[in-house]
């Protein structure tokens, strides 16, 4: 996907190699503000988001409030709705049903993880595509392996504007995705396809992880496992893309690749934390505005 006149934000002053997400995301979503702006001057009402949570987990409860904050901040009719924990799968599926039937929604996320007694692929699957702006209804899974227009996962896109901003030419590079999940992996191996990269997906069962890894031009983790790739994991030059939140004993947030072996290795690299993570909130409003435009029979002003 095209992402205009973003201009390329890398942290000059302090280490060119390091990817500064959230001056990336700070970008986009000044961006994404304009786009609601025309929105709203074409149709007078600001796109909606819809962002169910289920129980009370933390980290979800934090990155809800965060999504909502976001959207309203943007100019988006950011909603959360709390459902509690023992929710039975059927009024969480009422839920969505209703949203689905809302014309003012344009955009439904449910928070994920859902509490174990839940069907997450069913409750998934009945958001309307046309608002899934998470991009995981299976309908926009195929569409992006079909390289047609749909809504996309937001994390990958989040990823592949992380990696336009370096300027590395993506076609003919050796891109390893290491994760294959719906969410992640294989959505993003679908980007880098159709940015004509040759791509190998590796995961729990690769043979010879680490050497997969060291032949990657183009590296983009997504596993949740701290700092488990080295710098002997990295070719020399190679774009690194971290995408792996994980909290060590003493509370730091690091993420699936050694930061700082790798940086003597890496061209350029994401940090985590303000890498990846702040890119996926502005893709998820990006997003919201897009389903908003084609849901009004709109081409994208993307
Ligand atoms: P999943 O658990 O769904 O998938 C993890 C993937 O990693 C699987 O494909 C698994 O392989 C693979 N894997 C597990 N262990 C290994 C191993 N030892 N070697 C190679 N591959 C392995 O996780 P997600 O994709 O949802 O998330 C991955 C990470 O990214 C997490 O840390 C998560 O917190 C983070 N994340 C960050 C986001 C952000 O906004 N920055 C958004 C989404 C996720 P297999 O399929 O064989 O089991």
């Amino acid at each position: 996907m095209a992402h205009g006149n973003v201009p390329a934000l890398m942290t000059a002053e302090k280490d060119e190699r390091i990817i500064d997400g959230k001056a990336a995301a700070k970008a986009f979503r000044a961006r994404v503000a304009e786009r609601v702006e025309g929105f709203v001057k074409r149709h007078g009402t600001a796109p909606g988001l819809e962002v169910v949570l289920v129980g009370d987990d933390p980290a979800s409860q934090v990155y809800t409030r965060n999504k909502e904050k976001a959207a309203n901040k943007a100019g988006i009719r950011g909603a959360l709705h709390r459902l509690p924990g023992d929710v039975d799968q059927a009024a969480l599926i009422e839920q969505v049903a209703a949203r689905n039937a809302d014309d003012t929604v344009d955009g439904i996320l449910v928070q994920l993880p859902l509490p174990k007694h839940l069907d997450e692929t069913a409750v998934l699957d009945t958001i309307d595509p046309s608002k899934d702006v998470d991009g995981l209804h299976p309908m926009n899974a195929g569409l992006l392996s079909a390289g047609r227009r749909g809504l996309v996962a937001c994390t990958p896109r989040g990823c592949m504007h992380l990696l336009s901003l370096t300027g590395v030419d993506l076609t003919g590079k050796h891109a390893v995705m290491v994760g294959r999940s719906n969410l992640m992996g294989k959505p993003m191996a679908q980007l880098l396809l159709a940015a004509n990269a040759t791509v190998t997906i590796a995961h729990s069962r690769t043979k010879n992880l680490q050497a997969v890894c060291a032949s990657a031009d183009v590296l983009v983790v997504a596993v949740g496992r701290p700092k488990m790739v080295g710098a002997d994991w990295i070719k020399e030059g190679a774009v690194v893309i971290d995408v792996g939140i994980n909290r060590t004993d003493d509370g730091k947030l690091v993420g699936d690749v050694d930061f700082e072996a790798a940086l003597g290795k890496a061209a350029h690299i994401t940090p985590v934390p303000g890498g990846v993570g702040p890119m996926t909130i502005a893709c998820l409003l990006d997003n919201t505005v897009t389903a908003a435009e084609l849901r009004r029979g709109e081409t994208p002003s993307v």
